[in-house]
């Protein structure tokens, strides 16, 4: 089978990717989401509305651009060699409160940078899918503008089967067909990550990435007890193919897949623990 992998930029000396610099952002609307909505409306769901999206400073870099154009945008801080991918809102809609997490992480190494630890760099994808995280808080923003699930668009396991719960959902017509799954695989060609964790909700629980290449149960187990979320099982409640954490174990890269347990929170204490203890794993390897 051809798998088109993304055209990769030429290696460099340095291991940072040589990126266009950050657009001008236009004003993004800094929605409080839902909040007014609910104040002064009675109906069960609030109008579809997104986390804000946070304005690019001076650590953040373009990872590639969605379906529709939009800008995937990373962070990074710290100068350690070995680097640490932490990725939310590959699926958005009413998992967007992953969005929220990785944008409150970003504030809080902005605040604490002596909170990355010594030979580590963190780089935060707060929203792997813009275009979905721009259709608010429905079902039809999990997927991408193409209406591709993009945590089941990877390359190991990939089938043109595939399944949310019982529905079938599209898969794209090829692993990697997606321009924000390429946009991540090339990234992490270049990269080069130590480990990387995809945050999801609802299912309450750190899912090990199994391609057979890394020890994703390993990062489960430190980041899930650190964390305080179940780890140590395969994900069974249904049929999963072609993953991003399966991809990245394939690639020797250790990865998972944090489910919050709910979808509103973004249960933010626990998750930073569970990247202080995941960094403490990385630099103890
Ligand atoms: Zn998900």
């Amino acid at each position: 089978m051809v798998t088109p992998l993304p055209t990769l930029p030429p290696p460099t000396p340095t291991p940072w990717p040589t990126l266009p610099p950050p657009p001008l952002m236009t004003a993004a609307p800094r929605l409080n989401p839902g909040a007014a909505a609910e104040a002064s409306l009675s109906i069960p769901s609030p109008p579809p509305t997104s986390p804000p999206t946070r304005s690019p400073t001076g650590s953040a870099f373009v990872v590639g651009r969605s379906g529709e154009g939009r800008d995937i945008l990373a962070w990074r801080f710290g100068t350690g060699e070995r680097v640490l991918l932490l990725v939310g809102g590959l699926h958005a809609g009413y998992e967007a409160n992953t969005v929220t997490l990785v944008n409150e992480l970003i504030a809080h190494f902005e605040a604490a940078p002596g909170d990355v630890l010594p030979g580590i760099t963190l780089v935060l994808i707060p929203a792997a899918n813009p275009d979905g995280l721009a259709r608010g808080r429905q079902a039809a923003g999990r997927f991408n503008a193409s209406g591709v699930d993009l945590n089941r668009n990877w390359s190991c396991g990939w089938s043109a089967e595939a399944y949310w719960r019982t529905e079938r959902v599209d898969p794209g017509p090829r692993p990697l067909s997606e321009p924000e799954t390429q946009a991540l695989a090339a990234l992490a060609q270049v990269l080069k990550p130590a480990a990387a964790v995809f945050y999801h909700s609802a299912a309450r629980g750190v899912f090990a990435g199994d391609c057979g290449g890394a020890d994703s149960a390993g990062l489960a187990a430190a980041l899930g007890e650190a964390a305080g979320y179940p780890y140590g099982r395969p994900f069974t409640a249904y049929r999963v193919t072609g993953t991003a954490p399966n991809w990245f174990d394939g690639q020797g890269i250790p990865a998972v897949d944090v489910e919050l347990t709910g979808t509103r929170d973004s249960e933010f204490v626990r998750n930073l623990r569970g990247v202080m203890a995941v960094q403490r794993w990385l630099v103890a390897r």
